[in-house]
């Protein structure tokens, strides 16, 4: 196993920078990155994943090319519009909703995003549930006038996401509300979004998204973990084999980090990521592999301690 962290260019979930491990298998290789406040239970799935990619391999794609969505952080209006036009993606997906700033400052961005995109490029936007149900319902309406895909997460409970649903005209999208594969089946049942994001890592791999996916019947965004590419080729591979991908997704994550372990990242190219999976390169990985005692012991106690909750044989070759 190798361990690696990775700077972070732009901080999230408080993160500054993205730690994890690889691992190698007859299959590929696997990343098993679960995030610091995880305990055992949850990073079992997270390991799952890693077996499904390094001993399994994945599932056959449908598509070979998976659309994607560029991301315009809480910036001012001229800034978005700029990272909207350069990016080459066909939709958007703008924050809104960051903590302490005024409604204006969102109307404004998603005003000059949609003047980048066109009037043939789609404008989505994420709240990250920082809305309560009238805010929400307040500046969903009015930011409809630059024609909304759908509003992502505007609240944080599925009850408050129910009650905004259905007041508004737009489409609602669950993406904080879903953190283990039960999770679709209740926003479904809530009747608190109509479309369901999923990430390939968390819910345990491929495999167990797609049956999720299955299960809770509602359209899926696929989004990233913020891993490196070996993880993101879960992701993509996810979005390739799902019978139906109506929406652009959320996998244009590497850029969020200083560096990859691999020699030709995931990257999108005209708005699109290739369906494919890249292997380490050594040289890459040299740039951010961690070595010590500590770290290293650290991460096999985490992997030896979800390999406990997940069962089978140890993915990372951990002893226990
Ligand atoms: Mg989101």
């Amino acid at each position: 196993m190798r361990v690696y962290s990775i700077p972070m260019r732009t901080r999230f979930r408080g993160v500054t920078r993205r730690e994890g491990v690889l691992v190698e298998g007859p299959a590929g290789w696997g990343e098993f990155s679960p995030f610091a406040e995880y305990g055992p239970a949850e990073c079992a799935r997270w390991l799952g994943a890693a077996r499904e990619a390094a001993f399994e391999g994945f599932p056959a794609p449908v598509r070979d090319r998976v659309p994607v969505n560029v991301t315009i952080p809480a910036v001012g209006p001229e800034r978005a519009f700029e990272m909207a036009k350069v990016s080459g993606c066909r939709t958007a997906k703008v924050k809104v909703a960051e903590r302490g700033r005024p409604d204006a400052e969102d109307m404004a961005r998603v005003e000059a995003v949609r003047d980048a995109m066109g009037p043939g490029g789609r404008v989505r936007v994420d709240a990250n549930g920082g809305w309560d149900v009238e805010r929400a319902v307040r500046m969903i309406r009015a930011l409809d006038r630059w024609e909304l895909e759908y509003a992502e997460q505007p609240c944080a409970t599925l009850e408050e996401l129910g009650q905004v649903r259905r007041r508004v005209d737009v489409p609602i999208a669950a993406d904080e509300s879903i953190r283990r594969a039960e999770d679709p089946l209740k926003v479904r049942a809530a009747g608190a979004a109509d479309i369901a994001v999923l990430k390939a890592q968390p819910l345990g791999g491929v495999r167990e998204a797609l049956r999720v996916a299955e299960a809770c019947g509602l359209p899926v965004v696929v989004s990233s973990a913020v891993e490196t590419s070996v993880g993101l080729a879960a992701g993509v591979a996810l979005a390739a084999a799902l019978p139906e991908l109506r929406f652009a997704c959320g996998l244009a994550t590497l850029a969020l980090l200083e560096g990859d372990v691999v020699g030709a990242p995931l990257a999108p190219v005209g708005g699109e990521i290739a369906v494919r999976r890249p292997g380490v390169d050594e040289e890459a990985l040299r740039r951010f592999e961690v070595t010590g005692e500590d770290e290293t012991g650290a991460w096999r106690r985490r992997a030896a301690a979800a390999q406990e909750h997940l069962g089978g044989p140890p993915v990372l070759g951990v002893a226990r």
